[in-house]
C-alpha cells in the first residue's frame, strides 16, 4: 500500500523575474515500510523534492497523496500539523539548536505536537530515545560537545519524537566518515526493519544506497530509472 503518492509534480521557484524550473513532472510511489534511496547528482531537484514530500514546501503543480490525503487541499497550519505528525526529518548539517542540550534538542517538536502528554512524559519519551540511539550518558551536552556522528544520532531521536510514519534524510551521512555513517546507515536500517518505519534516504553513496530496498534517480528534476524492489533489507 501506497504511503506516498506523487503524480506529475512541477516545481519552479521564482527569483526576482527569474524562473527556475526544478521538477519538471515527477511521479513517485513509495510503499509503506519501504526503505527508498534518492540519488541524483548536485542540483538535480533531490532535496526540492524532499521538502515536497515531507511538507515543508508545495510543489508548483500536481498532485500528492500523503496516508491517503491529498496535500495541496490543506491549508499551511493543516500542512504542519500533518507533518508534525507524520514526518522526521535528518539533515546533512544536523541543524541542531546549539546552545541547547541534546534531551531539549529531542524534545523540542513536542512543542509544537497536539499530544496531551505532561512534561514528565515528554521528557521520558525524549530520555528514551537518546537511550535508543545509544546517548544515555550525553543528554544534557551541548551539539558542540558532540561528534558529528552523536549529533546526528540526536537528530535521529529528535526526528523520532512525533512517532513518524515517515523519516526523510538528505545526505544525513555527508559529513561523517566512512565507520560513522555506517553506524548511523545501520540505526536506519533498524528504524525500518524493525519500527515498520518508511525511509526515504538522499545519498551520493553506492554503498549507503545498497542497504535500501529501492533506489530512485533523479536527473534534471525527473526520475531517470528506479531499481525494482528488493525486500528483506
Ligand atoms: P539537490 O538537492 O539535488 O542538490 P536542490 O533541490 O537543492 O538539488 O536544487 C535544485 C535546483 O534548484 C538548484 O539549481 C538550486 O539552485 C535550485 N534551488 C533550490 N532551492 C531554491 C530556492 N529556494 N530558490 C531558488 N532556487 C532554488
Ligand atoms: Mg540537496
Amino acid at each position: 500500500m501506497e504511503l506516498i503518492e506523487l503524480r506529475d509534480i512541477q516545481k519552479t521557484y521564482h527569483l526576482g523575474e527569474v524562473d527556475v524550473p526544478v521538477l519538471m513532472g515527477v511521479s513517485l510511489n513509495v510503499l509503506r515500510g519501504e526503505f527508498m534511496a534518492l540519488m541524483g547528482s548536485s542540483g538535480s531537484g533531490k532535496s526540492t523534492l524532499m521538502n515536497i514530500a515531507g511538507c515543508l514546501d508545495r510543489p508548483s503543480s500536481g498532485q500528492y497523496w500523503l496516508d491517503g490525503g491529498e496535500i495541496s487541499m490543506l491549508n499551511a497550519t493543516e500542512r504542519a500539523r500533518l507533518r508534525n505528525r507524520m514526518v522526521g526529518f535528518v539533515f546533512q548539517t544536523f541543524n541542531l539548536l546549539p546552545r541547547t542540550t541534546a534531551l531539549e534538542n529531542v524534545m523540542m517538536p513536542l512543542n509544537y505536537a497536539r499530544d496531551n502528554l505532561t512534561e514528565h512524559q515528554k521528557r521520558q519519551r525524549a530520555v528514551a530515545l537518546l537511550e535508543r540511539v545509544g546517548l544515555a550518558d550525553r543528554i544534557d551536552h551541548l551539539p558542540s560537545q558532540l561528534s558529528g556522528g552523536q549529533q546526528q544520532r540526536v537528530a535521529i531521536a529528535r526526528a523520532l519524537i512525533n512517532r513518524p510514519q515517515v523519516l526523510l534524510a538528505d545526505e544525513p551521512t555527508g559529513n561523517l566518515d566512512s565507520r560513522t555513517s555506517e553506524e548511523i546507515l545501520q540505526m536506519f536500517r533498524q528504524l525500518n526493519s524493525k519500527d515498520g518505519i518508511t525511509i526515504i534516504l538522499v545519498t551520493h553513496d553506492p554503498g549507503i544506497a545498497k542497504a535500501a530496498g529501492r533506489t530512485v534517480y533523479i536527473k534534471d528534476g525527473l526520475i531517470e530509472k528506479s531499481s525494482s524492489i528488493r525486500s528483506g533489507t
